[in-house]
C-alpha cells in the first residue's frame, strides 16, 4: 500500500501537472520553506464569480512539496476562491496518502501556504488585478 503511494507522489514530482508559467494570471502568490529549501509560486486565473480558470504552479525542491502542489492544482481548478480557502491542512496531507514525519510537514503544506496567499488575495485588492508586474 505504502508503495502505490510512493509512486503516486514521485509520479506528481516527475511529472508535475499545470507546471510553469501561465499567462493571463490575476493572482500569484511565492511562499518558500526554509528549512528544507522548498519555493512554490502559486498562480491563478480568477474569472466570473470567483470561479478559479486555470491554475499553475512554478516551484523547486522536494518531491514531498513538489507533488504536493502538482496535486492540489488538479483538485482546484473549477473550483471558486471561497472553496479553495476552505481547504485544510489535513486534506493536504491526506493527498498525499503517506503518513508525514513532524521534519516533512512544513514541505506537504507548503503548497496550501502559497495557495491560501493567492486566494486571499483577492479580497485584499478588490477589483485590482494584480497584473504579475512582470519581473524575473
Ligand atoms: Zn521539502
Amino acid at each position: 500500500m505504502d508503495d502505490l503511494y510512493r509512486d503516486y507522489i514521485l509520479d506528481h514530482y516527475k511529472s508535475p501537472r499545470n507546471h510553469g508559467e501561465m499567462e493571463g494570471a490575476t493572482h500569484r502568490y511565492h511562499d518558500t520553506n526554509p528549512l528544507c529549501g522548498d519555493e512554490i509560486t502559486m498562480l491563478l486565473k480568477v474569472g466570473e464569480g470567483d470561479r478559479i480558470e486555470d491554475v499553475h504552479f512554478i516551484g523547486r525542491g522536494c518531491a514531498i512539496s513538489q507533488a504536493s502542489a502538482s496535486i492540489l492544482t488538479e483538485e482546484i481548478k473549477g473550483k471558486t476562491l471561497d472553496e479553495v480557502k476552505a481547504i485544510d491542512r489535513d486534506h493536504v496531507l491526506g493527498n498525499l496518502g503517506i503518513t508525514i514525519s513532524p521534519a516533512r510537514i512544513k514541505c506537504a503544506l507548503l503548497s496550501l501556504k502559497s495557495l491560501k496567499g493567492a486566494a486571499w488575495g483577492l479580497t485584499a485588492w478588490p477589483g485590482e488585478e494584480r497584473e504579475g508586474a512582470a519581473k524575473g
